[in-house]
């Protein structure tokens, strides 16, 4: 489902250059649930964001879906993003003048999902998550852990093949991280979808199919 050969990520240039990656490899496949556990800083969210394709690697591959994503222009690669990856931001970016059912219904009516099917499925999603009696407020009116629910279904909105979550149950309590990663889990197995959660929750990671971890630039197997 997803596959990254020697990925190399390098910021800036010269004296300050960061290179962040140096030749990741990675595999994951469907139905498969990966934890990602490492030190702030060491490049998580960067990896999630070249799976996930909002940023291009300095070099290596990323395939997806058998496709290899290094070759596509700009728009097909936002096509595959659309309709195949599902990203939950470290920072939630929920829409702030949408409320909860709004926010979930967008990425269906960018892909060209009907308002009334959309809706459905959104709250359908909601519900899973249990805030479906949220589906009316904004961001604002809700909780943290709320918000965090909505930006998942947000993310399952439209069956991807491939979720990648970055810190969900960040600012979470342990109860209400657990109920979260039990949904997520829930939705990955019904879509038979690949999934990567980048956390600092131990408890949580250990729930997870397989633990990897960043070292250096390349990525570990790791148990906790
Ligand atoms: P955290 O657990 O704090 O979220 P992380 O593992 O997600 O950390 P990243 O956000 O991937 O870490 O950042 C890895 C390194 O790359 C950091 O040193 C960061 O300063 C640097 N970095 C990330 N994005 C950029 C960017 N766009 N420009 C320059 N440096 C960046
Ligand atoms: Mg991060």
């Amino acid at each position: 489902l997803l596959s990254l050969r020697d990925v190399h990520q390098t910021y800036g240039d010269g004296e300050g250059a960061v290179h962040v990656l140096r030749g990741a490899d990675l595999t994951i496949g469907r139905g498969e649930i990966v934890a990602l556990v490492a030190p702030s800083g060491a490049g998580k969210s960067t990896l999630l964001h070249i799976c996930g394709l909002l940023e291009r690697p300095t070099s290596g591959e990323v395939d997806i879906a058998g496709e290899r994503t290094a070759r596509l222009a700009d728009r097909q690669r936002t096509l595959l993003r659309r309709h195949r990856i599902g990203y939950v931001y470290q920072f939630h970016h929920l829409l702030p003048e949408f409320d909860a059912l709004e926010n979930v219904s967008m990425p269906q009516l960018i892909a060209g999902v009907g308002t009334a099917a959309g809706n459905t499925r959104s709250r359908e999603l909601l519900e899973m998550m249990g805030i479906g009696h949220r589906a009316t407020h904004r961001p604002a009116e809700l909780s943290g852990g709320e918000q965090q629910r909505v930006a998942i279904a947000r993310a399952a909105a439209n069956r991807p093949s491939l979720i990648l979550a970055d810190e969900p149950t960040g600012n979470l309590d342990p109860a209400t991280s657990d109920t979260v990663f039990a949904a997520l889990s829930e939705l990955i197995r019904q879509q038979n979808a690949g999934c990567i959660i980048a956390t600092h929750n131990h408890d949580l990671a250990r729930k997870a199919d397989r633990i990897v971890s960043i070292v250096e630039g390349r990525m570990t197997d790791h148990i906790l």
